[in-house]
């Protein structure tokens, strides 16, 4: 039977809880256990697929094709495992469920209440589909006290009991900060954080704290002493220059001894961390550098972009080379010549996006990476706009646009399609449905031109890539676009759907589009092929110039 890790965050938001959990997940793995990870939301939207990246981060599209939070990329960069729909769960969903109950006479004119009804619906999702795990770690979103959160802390709390006993263990993530005038650091906020959690009927079996320095062995003391927790099992969340020296830091301050031993597992078996070590150690020992100019919309705001970051430093991983982003704002080069930005940089990335601001800037990263070629790479709305060039510069279309374009009035290149094959079943979207979930979402397999670079760099004719976006490159200008010199490399089994464009070798060194979001499967361990690639071609060009 699974054993449970319940982790909680107090005093602020944003102190990494998700990368402490997936950290914790790759530890446990390391020990040979079979871990899952998942997420509890307890904002009420159904899902985060309508919220802005601007607000909420990056959307996180799993293979089964739904849009979830971005810790949800955490935990699959660090443990490998895909993650899937039921991973991840928001007070929205659970309350949706329930009304449609409600709605359906399921209750049997009972009184719905959050408890038991809403903790019960609660208790249910965490404690499905786990066989074939041996810990499965739950992740509470927001922060402790927030109203929101209630009634996932109280379902929580009720699994501490409803569980066997010891077989659920309680993490708090908290905040040391330090008072420069005092000159120390300072317990107050974990003491007060850990007190309301106890109100709530949760004792927390470890505490994890940042703090931006040691923690003095007096200051840990304090800390177990007034929150209850024995002095091992404060365990000291240092900041590190890089996410992927977490795990090795974590191990080192004890966290899944403590983790195991809460349990009353005997941890002395070493966990095998070469895999981690050799991450760190490529990261901290680069051989060189390129510069990656990232042309998008949201570019002030990093976590829009969080897997793709990720995935161009996993390929800089493979490379044992730094990555240096540059971010540029696309609509920048409708008023002014992409060159000065652009002329000394080693790769161009125009990666997904939505709405036509900046679209026109995107279209000039694009001809200007062909023009001079530099590695292009184009994700999603960056492949569109890559074909969108093709179309005006190359195949003659002047008005080649996107119906996805305010008042479009131009030739559809790219259009919004609303019928195509998943598998065998007939996927169908409504021009003008509900903005939630109505995009072409989660893995969808296709084949690859052989002899093409795509495939070459793949290693393989037959790849499967996740997908999130309303609008597609129209397949009947194939024709047109290819006898101008853009290669069509995969298209959709049914030959409807453009997955991939790229130019021959002998026209440009390294330039390729794609449907797809191959950023959502790479991994530091496992880096994806065509970053790994692009970051190649970018270093080859680093040295041309
Ligand atoms: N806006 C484009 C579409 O919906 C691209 C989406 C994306 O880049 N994820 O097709």
């Amino acid at each position: 039977m699974a054993r449970y890790v319940f982790i909680t965050g107090g005093v602020v938001s944003s102190l990494g809880k998700g990368i402490a959990s997936a950290a914790l997940g790759a530890l446990l793995q390391a020990r040979g256990y079979r871990v899952r990870l998942r997420k509890l939301d307890p904002y009420l939207n159904v899902d985060p697929g309508t919220m802005s990246p601007t607000q909420h981060g990056e959307v996180f599209v799993t293979d089964d094709g739904a849009e979830t939070d971005l810790d949800l990329g955490h935990y699959e960069r660090f443990t490998g495992r895909s993650a899937v729909q039921s991973d991840n769960i928001t007070t929205g969903r659970i309350y949706k469920d329930i009304i449609d109950k409600e709605r359906r006479g399921d209750y049997l004119g009972a009184t719905v209440q959050v408890i038991p009804h809403v903790t019960n619906e609660i208790k249910n999702f965490v404690l499905e589909g786990n066989e074939d795990y041996d810990f499965v770690l739950c992740e509470i979103g927001g922060t402790v006290g927030d109203i929101e959160a209630m009634p996932f802390i109280e379902a929580i709390r009720q699994l501490g009991n409803d569980l066997p006993r010891g077989n659920a263990v309680y993490v708090h993530l908290t905040l040391m900060p330090w008072i420069a005038a005092a000159g120390e650091l300072k317990t107050k906020p974990t003491q007060h954080s850990v007190k309301e959690l106890q109100a709530m009927g949760i004792a927390p079996d470890i505490l994890l704290v940042r703090a931006d320095r040691e923690i003095p062995a007096e200051e840990r003391r304090k800390l177990s002493q007034f929150c209850n927790v024995r002095p091992s099992a404060v365990i000291q969340a240092l900041d590190v220059p890089s996410i992927y020296d977490v795990p090795i830091a974590y191990h080192k301050e004890g966290l899944d001894t403590e983790v195991l031993a809460a349990f009353g597992i005997d941890p002395a078996p070493k966990p095998r961390m070469d895999a981690w070590e050799t991450v760190s150690e490529r990261i901290h020992n680069p051989e060189g550098e390129v510069t990656i100019a990232i042309v998008g919309k949201y570019t002030g705001l990093k976590d829009a972009y969080k897997s793709l970051i990720e995935a161009l430093y996993h390929g800089g991983i493979a490379n044992r080379v730094r990555v240096k982003l540059e971010w540029i704002e696309s609509e920048i080069f409708e008023k002014e010549d992409p060159s000065p930005w652009l002329e000394k940089v080693n790769g161009i990335l125009v990666p997904g996006g939505f709405g036509e601001r900046g679209a026109e800037g995107k279209i000039k990263a694009a001809q200007f990476a062909r023009e001079r070629k530099v590695p292009y790479f184009g994700i999603c709305y960056g492949m569109q706009m890559a074909v969108l060039d093709a179309a005006r510069n190359l195949a003659g279309i002047s008005d080649a646009d996107s119906s996805e374009f305010d008042r479009s009035s131009g030739t559809h290149v790219v259009g919004i399609m609303t019928e195509w094959l998943k598998g065998n079943q007939l996927e169908k979207r409504a021009e003008n449905g509900d903005l939630g979930g109505t995009m072409r979402l989660g893995a969808y397999p296709h084949p690859l031109k052989s002899g093409s670079l795509i495939s070459g760099i793949y290693g393989s004719e037959q790849v499967s890539e996740r997908h999130r976006h309303r609008y597609e490159v129209n397949i009947a200008f194939k024709d047109q676009l290819e006898a101008a010199g853009l290669v069509f490399s995969g298209v959709s089994p049914d030959g409807l759907l453009p997955e991939t464009i790229e130019y021959p070798l002998d026209v440009h060194p390294w330039f390729i589009g794609v449907q797809y979001h191959p950023e959502l499967k790479s991994r530091p361990l496992e880096p994806h092929p065509l970053f790994a690639s692009f970051i190649e071609a970018a270093l080859e060009q680093s040295r041309l110039v």
